[in-house]
C-alpha cells in the first residue's frame, strides 16, 4: 500500500485528525488523469484472461479511499517485533517487495529480470489471484522468491471488520497459497497498509510477521508515475535493510518493469544484494531479534 503516511507532514497532520475525531476519512487523488479511460481499457484487456473476477478497478477504487484511525503506531510496533519497516543492520542487503498480483501481463516479466540480475524479492498475493495464475506463483517459489499473503480478496482489515471476519480473509488466503506453493507463507502485508490491535494480534496469532515497508522507498508505482520517478525513489533513497514497496498489478500502463532495468544493475554494481524479505529479517542482529524469524 502506498497512503500510510510516508513522511513527517501526513503525520503531523493524522495528528491533528486523530485529536479531533476518533477516525478521519481521506480520499487520495487517483494520480493520473484519464484513470476511468485506462481503467475501461484494462477491464477489456483482462476479460480475455479472467471473466470470474476483475481485481484492477476494485483494488484502484480501495486506494482511492483511506482511513486513518487513532492508532498505536510505529513506536510501539516495532520495537516489540510485531510489525517491520525495514531492516537497518542487515548489512547490503535490500528486499524488493511486489504487491497484489500475480498478474499475468507484469509478473512473469517482473521474474525474468529478477533472475537476469540474480536478485530474489518477496511477492505480496492477493489470495483469490493465487489460483488462477497458479503456475506463475510457482514459478516464483521455484526461482527462490518468497511468497507472502497480502489479504484473499484486497479488503481493508479495519474497523467495521470482525475479528472473525479478518481472521477468516487471511486464512482464506493462506490456504490457497498453501495449495499452490506446499509452503505455508510466514509474512502478512495488510492491504492498504492498514493495521490496528486487533488484525496485529490476529497476523500474529497466525504465525505471520507482519511486513510494511520503509517509508523512503514507497514508490507510488500503483498510479504510474514515470519510470524515472520510481528509479530515483529507490537509487536515490537506497540504504541497508531497506524493505521497497512495488506492485506487480498496475492498471493500465505500468513503470515497474521499466524502473527495474535500472534499479537492479545501479544497487547491484553499488554492492546491494536483492533478498527475501525472510532472509533481510535473519540478518537482523541478535539484540533487535525480539520475536524468532
Ligand atoms: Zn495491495
Amino acid at each position: 500500500m502506498r497512503y500510510l503516511f510516508s513522511n513527517r507532514a501526513a503525520i503531523m497532520v493524522s495528528v491533528l485528525f486523530i485529536s479531533s475525531t476518533a477516525l478521519t476519512t481521506i480520499t487520495v487523488s487517483a494520480g493520473v488523469g484519464g484513470s476511468n479511460e485506462k481503467r475501461e481499457v484494462h477491464q477489456q484487456a483482462s476479460s480475455a484472461v479472467s471473466t470470474s473476477f476483475n481485481e484492477h478497478a476494485e483494488v484502484n477504487k480501495q486506494r482511492k479511499k483511506v482511513e486513518y484511525p487513532a492508532k498505536k503506531g510505529r513506536d510501539y510496533y516495532e520495537p516489540r517485533g510485531d510489525i517491520v519497516w525495514e531492516v537497518p543492520d542487515a548489512g547490503k542487503r535490500i528486499a524488493l517487495t511486489f504487491d497484489d498480483g500475480p498478474d499475468p501481463r507484469h509478473t512473469p516479466a517482473i521474474l525474468n529480470l529478477l533472475k537476469q540480475y540474480e536478485a530474489k524479492a518477496t511477492f505480496f498475493v492477493i489470495g483469490r489471484r493465487v489460483k488462477p495464475y497458479a503456475d506463475i506463483v510457482r514459478r516464483a517459489v521455484h526461482e527462490g522468491h518468497e511468497v507472502g499473503n497480502h489479504s484473499f480478496s484486497h479488503i481493508y482489515l479495519r474497523r467495521g471488520m470482525s475479528a472473525e471476519q479478518m481472521r477468516a480473509d487471511i486464512k482464506k488466503a493462506h490456504e490457497s497459497i498453501q495449495d499452490v506453493i506446499g509452503q505455508k507463507p510466514k509474512l502478512f502485508r495488510p492491504p492498504g497498509g492498514y493495521y490496528n490491535e486487533s488484525l496485529v494480534k490476529i497476523v500474529r496469532d497466525s504465525g505471520y510477521r507482519m511486513v510494511l515497508w520503509s517509508w523512503h522507498q514507497d514508490t507510488k508505482d500503483w498510479r504510474s508515475p514515470g519510470v524515472q520517478a520510481i528509479v530515483n525513489k529507490v537509487v536515490n533513497n537506497a540504504r541497508d535493510g531497506d524493505i521497497v514497496l512495488l506492485h506487480d498489478l498496475v492498471e493500465g500502463r505500468t513503470d515497474t518493469v521499466e524502473a527495474l532495468k535500472e534499479i537492479l544493475p545501479t544497487l547491484k554494481k553499488r554492492g546491494y544484494r536483492f533478498v527475501t524479505v525472510s532472509e533481510l529479517l535473519s540478518h537482523r542482529s541478535k539484540a533487535k531479534a525480539i520475536r524468532p524469524n
